[in-house]
């Protein structure tokens, strides 16, 4: 179920094209960095998979079930995709278990089952007994913790990442890293991960595919990219 298909995958804004064809197949707990420059049709990759938009032409698959053409799309919230964005989106005036949980307050989810989710994946992303801070007593990376730890919740099969490090000084980045890298054994979820930063790319990554002006350029491993002139 958790392997993503795209086929043929089209969108345009107007006169601009900003993805062109683009076939790809992201396998069941792979960990995929999207690279390329700023404006090579990353971010509307992300957004077709999430179902924040419709393709123009070609279609997405969640394994075998179709989730978008041009004429039908599965809402997002029927998805079960997880998004984490390079602003963090938290809620200042709530603590971090409250901010963790928030995504569970619309599932119907016991309260007496609540703490135990919260201290789980606070345990993944490293702020084990963070529960009761503020979020404005943290740092920033602390704050992307938080965020991740709040899309891990819900534990999603999928989770899509949109530059979660660019807001993030070097120091930080290097620690974020074996926090995605552990969210990703922890949780063998299906990671999209979107940077124009090839090093966070090739150390995130199993497979990288290479993006330019909407179109797919290369898909290949870590090892791949390196060994080719
Ligand atoms: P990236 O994430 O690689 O920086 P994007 O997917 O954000 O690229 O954008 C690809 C192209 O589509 C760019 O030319 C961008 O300006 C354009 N674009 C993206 N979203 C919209 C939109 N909502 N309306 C018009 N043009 C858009
Ligand atoms: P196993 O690999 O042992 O079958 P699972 O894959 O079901 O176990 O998950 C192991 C643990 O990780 C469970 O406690 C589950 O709730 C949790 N988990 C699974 N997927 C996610 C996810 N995407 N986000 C957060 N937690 C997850």
């Amino acid at each position: 179920m958790s392997e993503i298909r795209v086929e043929f995958l089209s969108k345009r804004y107007g006169e601009t094209t900003a993805l062109d064809g683009v076939s790809l197949t992201f396998p069941e707990g792979s960990f995929t960095a999207l690279l390329g420059p700023s404006g090579c049709g990353k971010t509307t990759m992300l957004r077709l998979i999430a179902g924040f938009e419709a393709p123009s032409e070609g279609r997405v698959l969640f394994g075998k079930m179709l989730v978008a053409d041009p004429t039908r799309q599965l809402p997002p919230e029927a998805r079960n995709v997880g998004v984490v964005f390079q602003s963090y989106a938290l809620w200042p005036h709530m603590d971090v278990a409250e901010n963790v949980a928030y995504p569970l307050k619309a599932r119907h989810v016991s309260s007496a089952d609540i703490p135990a989710r919260v201290a789980a994946v606070l345990d993944i992303v490293g702020l084990r007994g963070f529960e009761k801070r503020r979020i404005d007593e943290l740092s920033g990376g602390q704050r992307q913790r938080v965020a991740l730890a709040r899309c891990l919740i819900a534990e999603a099969r999928i989770i899509l990442f949109d530059e979660p490090l660019a807001n993030l000084d070097m120091h930080l980045r290097s620690s974020m890293v074996d926090a995605f890298r552990e969210v990703h054994r922890r949780t063998g979820a299906t990671i999209v991960y979107v940077t124009h930063d090839q090093a966070e790319a090739l150390a995130l990554a199993d497979r990288v595919a290479v993006m330019s002006k909407g179109q797919l350029l290369q898909a290949a491993t870590p090892q791949e990219i390196y060994r080719s002139p």
